[in-house]
């Protein structure tokens, strides 16, 4: 890899502290990937990073640069494998859209509960969705609007920790299908592609439900707003489970 030495560059003591951290939370096998840097790491030991993946890019070879003092000045040591990746990035916006959607699927994979295990490996069809509370938020037009903040609880099987998720890092962690699915007492309400709806449509089955903001006097999480659905009994998908 081409290297131009960056001298002037020096990281400030709030980054260091900060991270010392961030960098401290991360698991052996843990993947950082600092968002729109293009340059992604893994923590191969308690006290280093490799550098895995970079676009071939000037600005992420500074980023990398800048990366590797910052690291070094938290204690870490820096190394560069020989089998780097180094891609060329899209040139089309959605292209690396999904590319930088699909890397950070790869870090949601390697989250870890604070006993170690992994929370990917969790019941994650079993989460709770909580309503935390409603929450002013700023528009750019200077208007405020009031959103609704929302969790996502898991358990963790190893040690029995509940973890409350943002609902965006819980998607990343479980993907959309279990994503856009509810419990509510004792139905479960299954969020329809327009596959599945023109299926249903043609084989005349008429028992889907759009979700508005609340089901008999339950808040439905903001995310299944709108969205037609499929209810099952949850005592019947038990069952069919059993069998
Ligand atoms: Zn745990």
């Amino acid at each position: 890899m081409v290297k131009t030495m960056n001298e002037e560059w020096k990281p400030n003591s709030e980054l260091i502290v900060w991270a010392k951290e961030h960098l401290s939370q991360i698991g052996i096998d843990g993947l950082w990937s600092p968002d729109g840097s293009g340059v992604q790491y893994r923590k191969v030991t308690d006290d280093t990073f490799a550098l895995m993946f970079t676009y071939n890019h000037p600005s992420a070879i500074d980023h990398h640069q800048r990366f590797s003092l910052l690291m070094e000045a938290a204690g870490y040591n820096v190394i560069e494998g020989d089998d780097v990746q180094v891609v060329t990035p899209p040139l089309d916006a959605s292209a690396a859209q999904e590319e930088e959607y699909r890397r950070k699927q790869e870090i949601a994979s390697g989250w870890q509960c604070e006993c170690g295990y992994p929370l990917a490996n969790n019941i994650l069809e079993d989460r709770e969705d909580k309503f935390v509370g409603t929450e002013e938020v700023l528009l750019s037009t200077g208007d405020t609007a009031e959103i609704e903040v929302w969790s996502c609880e898991i358990t963790c099987v190893s040690c029995d920790k509940k973890i409350d998720m943002n609902p965006d890092d819980f998607h990343l962690l479980a993907g959309d299908d279990i994503f856009m699915q509810w419990k509510c007492e004792d139905e479960l309400f299954v969020a329809l592609n327009r596959g599945q709806m023109k299926d249903l449509a043609d084989a005349g089955v008429e028992d889907g439900v759009v979700l508005g903001s609340e089901v008999k006097g339950h808040k439905v999480p903001p995310w299944l707003w709108g969205c037609y659905t499929m209810p099952f009994s949850l005592e019947e998908i038990k069952k069919s489970e059993e069998e």
